[in-house]
């Protein structure tokens, strides 16, 4: 089965019912994007650029940064590359930046919410990210995003610097979804944003207020409880007619999950590279319409575990 998996990681992954899946990768920079390439995958979904940012005396300058995201670029050879903004504060600390200790960086200035602080920073970024070549195939990701100025502020600086810099064309522009205020109000988003993607290890932890580092919520802290895919239709439903959706949480992974994803409308997963032949395989054998017939059942359970041996139960029955 693994071995049928791979000689198709490289064709396009399209339902039963005929519904085309980007499943592209996630990486942790320029040097995992070939890895990717190799995987199959249709693009990157998520590069967590604050890998470039971590173990350092200062922040990397613009050329190091373009450098950086050039490879990533040229490693894909024209497939779209998602490129996450800075995302620090809570998880990762920066110790250049010397942000205060506060008792909760989880609900603290972290991701998106920086740029007020450290406009520098963002300044930096954008113009090494301006500097890819094709821009084209670049597209950039704001993190933890919970407002719509936050995305409208970041399109402005972008605009003002591509016109500074003479750029003709543009990178799309899109915003994670990571809070539940950004999915109860996707619709919102959606007419600013060019795309969406739902973290959804974020989105488990705020939704349910359950840390997703404390390992002894690990087993509760679950994408499949009700109250989160709720949410993530929440998304789907506000994007609807206005951008595509994509998820690129730990979740889009799990082959079972991933099918429940694209059942609830989400046109894009992102995973871990080695992760990708085996949810292409899993997505064309979906009937995506017939699952999401048992979804708006599956909404009223009362817990993750009921969803999760209802899903199984289904996807074990021939279709
Ligand atoms: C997420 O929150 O689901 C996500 C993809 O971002 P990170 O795991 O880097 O917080
Ligand atoms: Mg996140």
């Amino acid at each position: 089965e693994a071995d049928a998996a791979q000689a198709l990681a490289h064709e396009p992954a399209i339902t039963l019912d005929g519904r085309l899946i980007e499943a592209c990768a996630n990486i942790g920079g320029a040097e995992e994007a070939r890895l990717a390439a190799a995987s199959g995958a249709d693009g990157v979904g998520l590069l967590r650029s604050e890998f470039l940012f971590l173990a350092r005396d200062s922040a990397p300058d613009e050329a190091h940064q373009r450098d950086e995201y050039q490879a990533a670029l040229s490693a894909l050879g024209g497939k779209p590359v998602i490129i996450r903004t800075l995302d620090i504060g809570a998880d990762k600390q920066l110790p250049y930046l010397r942000l205060p200790s506060v008792p909760n960086p989880a609900l603290g200035v972290r991701g998106a919410r920086l740029w007020t602080s450290h406009p520098e920073l963002l300044e930096t970024q954008l113009k090494a990210l301006l500097g890819v070549t094709p821009l084209e195939t670049l597209q950039i990701m704001l993190p933890m995003v919970s407002e719509v100025s936050e995305l409208r502020d970041v399109r402005q600086r972008l605009e003002t610097l591509a016109s500074e810099m003479g750029l003709t064309a543009r990178p799309l522009l899109g915003a994670m979804i990571e809070v539940p205020s950004a999915a109860l109000c996707a619709r919102s988003l959606a007419a600013e944003a060019d795309f969406l993607s739902i973290g959804t290890n974020d989105l488990t932890q705020y939704t349910l207020a359950m840390d997703r580092e404390d390992p002894s919520l690990s087993a509760r802290a679950d994408v499949l409880h009700p109250a989160v895919l709720r949410l993530i239709q929440a998304t789907v439903d506000g994007a609807k007619g206005r951008c595509p959706v994509g998820v690129c949480g730990a979740a889009a992974g799990d082959e079972k999950v991933a099918a429940l994803l694209v059942a609830l409308g989400v046109d894009e997963l992102s995973v871990e590279p080695a992760r990708v032949p085996a949810v292409k395989a899993a997505l064309r054998c979906l009937h995506a319409t017939t699952l999401a017939d048992e979804i708006p059942e599956w909404l009223a359970l009362e817990d993750a575990s009921a969803v999760r041996q209802h899903l199984s139960a289904w996807l074990a029955k021939p279709h």
